[in-house]
């Protein structure tokens, strides 16, 4: 009595990595390091959407509050007779 049994060779074909094609023998058939690159391929930061800058007012000039003009800074009056109080532009900040 002999039972010859041959040893079976079949023929394991590890999954290939879905990220980047090479076979991946670890669990999931995923590479970790794939997994995570893919993650964090899949959670890219929405980009928002930009705000329409509002017109910086030009540091050498202000604006008149009585005729809404623009006036040169170093300017005390407006020619609307408007005068501007001491309180320079230089405040102006932080
Ligand atoms: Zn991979
Ligand atoms: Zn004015």
């Amino acid at each position: 009595m002999s039972s010859i049994s041959k040893p079976v060779f079949f023929t394991f074909k590890p999954p290939a990595c879905p990220v980047c094609g090479k076979p991946a023998y670890s669990r999931g058939g995923v590479h970790p390091q794939c997994a995570v690159s893919r993650a964090d391929k899949a959670r890219q930061p929405k980009a928002e959407p930009r705000k329409p800058k509002a017109v910086a007012p030009s540091p050498w000039k202000k604006t008149c509050p009585r005729c809404n003009r623009q006036v040169a800074a170093r300017r005390f009056a407006c020619d609307c007779g408007h005068t501007f109080e001491r309180t320079a532009a230089a405040a102006a900040g932080g």
